[in-house]
């Protein structure tokens, strides 16, 4: 059984379409597929569709941008991004929706003030970045990489991020308008859905090296109601996995693997190469009651 449980298409910022990501998926001989786009279920609807015609299962699911905010040491305190992976959740829970929609506007005017930044220095307007997604999409900063990338500054995304976006960049303007990660998690139990850090302790640019790992705020986001993590991701490295590993074991935790995939121009993720097992899988539908899933092959 292969179980890929965080993919993205054209409704946030995959370069692909729904349809066109299961055909893949198909193709690669997946079995089921969670389709997890940013602070959005407007892809569910078509996806219960293609996974039918695919003959395949389909967990509906969402990343949900989420900032923690830590105290440190000296007095001050920290803030960074988190992806949450809700899953099976009530899609027309009214708290849930709610946050979801303040994410998404918030994302436009930080996009906005990104491309502003971005134009002092490179040919970019906002409607080239408008360009680059569908309408109604969440917006993200690949729709940013898109545009400059179709205005001839770059190649790949890849490479706008790490020149656009290195630690301590100008250019960069974080998600003001989300919710706060505890509570993020609180939102989606009460939604009934299953919350799930999505490739912890990647891309963290205050944690991770090991022997550094936040134990407290783990504790404090399993007090909250967290049910597991994204053990198995590319971005999370071996000595995370295994502290991760150890975490989950000591909590009784779910763990899972994915790939985050982003279409064939969006990263070099490929569906697949990351799965989850089906006791994990099967964990997480027992813990739901916001929604089922959809043509399971078991
Ligand atoms: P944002 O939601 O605006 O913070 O942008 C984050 C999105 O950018 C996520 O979906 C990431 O997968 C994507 N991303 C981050 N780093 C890279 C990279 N180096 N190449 C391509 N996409 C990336
Ligand atoms: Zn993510």
């Amino acid at each position: 059984m292969k179980i890929d449980l965080h993919v993205h298409t054209d409704a946030s910022d995959g370069t692909e379409s729904v349809e066109t990501v299961f055909a893949r998926a198909s193709e690669l001989g997946l079995d089921v597929l969670a389709i997890s786009d940013h602070d959005t279920t407007s892809n569910w609807g078509k996806a219960a569709e293609a996974a039918v015609a695919n003959d395949m299962g389909f967990i509906p699911a969402i990343e949900l941008t989420t900032r923690a905010i830590l105290p440190a040491e000296d007095g001050s305190t920290i803030k960074f991004g988190v992806h949450l992976l809700a899953y099976l959740p009530n899609p027309n829970d009214e708290a849930l929706g709610r946050s979801m929609r303040e994410s998404v506007e918030g994302r436009v005017s930080r996009l906005q003030e990104i491309t502003e930044k971005i134009a002092k220095d490179y040919a970019l307007t906002w409607q080239d970045v408008l360009d680059q997604v569908q309408v109604g999409a969440t917006l993200g900063r690949p729709a940013v990489a898109d545009a400059l990338i179709a205005n001839g500054h770059f190649v790949e995304r890849g490479e706008v991020f790490e020149t656009i976006w290195f630690k301590g960049s100008p250019y960069y303007v974080p998600n003001r308008t989300v919710p706060e990660t505890r509570e993020a998690i609180e939102l989606v139990r009460a939604a009934g859905g299953v919350p799930i850090i999505a490739h912890p302790l990647a891309r963290s640019k205050n944690f991770g090296a090991e022997g550094d790992f936040p134990e407290a705020h783990f504790e404090a986001m399993i007090e909250a109601g967290l049910a597991g993590f994204e053990v198995e991701h590319r971005e999370v490295e071996e000595g995370s996995r295994r502290w991760l590993r150890e975490m989950a074991r000591k909590h009784d935790l779910i763990t899972t693997g994915s790939s985050d995939y982003h279409g064939q121009q969006g990263k070099l993720n490929e569906i697949g190469e990351n799965t989850t097992t089906l006791p994990n899988l099967l964990r997480i539908i027992e813990e739901a009651t916001g929604t089922s899933p959809v043509n399971l092959p078991f």
